[in-house]
């Protein structure tokens, strides 16, 4: 999936991996749910950049790459056209190598965490990364509150994700 793996900024320790975000976010999960119902969908736009911005600031995606670790992109066809040219491979062996068909009838990573992922987090392939990943965690697009499931799921891996929803929450 995904990273601003670009976008290095100090870490703050409480809001790394397996701190106690993790377990808060999981008990507050009913809570950002109501809020996303509740809550005027434009306050929440309005509110997103600076608050997606200062999120970015506070967490090293590079400390955490949990989004890589144990989620997967999906590969859409420009996605697949663009890397397996960048790698040098062709299109079907591509595939073959790296890819299954999930559920959906998305391309994902056949393996987790993502084979793109180096043991120092960074992507090997973070120019032409799919753009799951370029846009993941969606925190700067309406998506977040358009796909509540989603943006529930990911409150629960992503500090940046945690970060944005208690902020909007304070904010209101
Ligand atoms: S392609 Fe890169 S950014 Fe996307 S999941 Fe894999 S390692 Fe992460
Ligand atoms: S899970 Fe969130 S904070 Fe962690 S690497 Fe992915 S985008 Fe960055």
């Amino acid at each position: 999936m995904t990273t601003g793996k670009d976008k290095q900024g100090k870490s703050s320790s409480d809001l790394k991996p397996g701190a106690n975000w993790q377990k808060k976010s999981v008990e507050r999960q009913k809570l950002y749910k109501q809020f996303l119902n509740r809550t005027d969908k434009n306050i929440i736009l309005n509110q997103l950049p600076a608050l997606h911005e200062q999120a970015f600031e506070k967490i090293d995606c590079l400390q955490c790459a949990n989004c890589c670790k144990n989620y997967s992109p999906r590969f859409k066809t420009p996605d697949i056209k663009r890397i397996s040219r960048h790698l040098k491979m062709k299109e079907g062996d591509f595939i073959e190598t790296y890819l299954v068909l999930d559920a959906e009838g998305d391309y994902v990573v056949k393996s987790k965490p993502c084979p793109f992922l180096g043991a120092d987090n960074y992507c090997s392939i973070y120019e032409e990364r799919p753009s799951d990943c370029h846009r993941f965690p969606y925190t700067d697009e309406d998506v977040i509150v358009k796909r509540q499931a989603l943006t529930l799921k990911n409150s629960t891996f992503c500090p940046i994700v945690y970060y944005v929803l208690e902020g909007l929450i304070e904010r209101k």
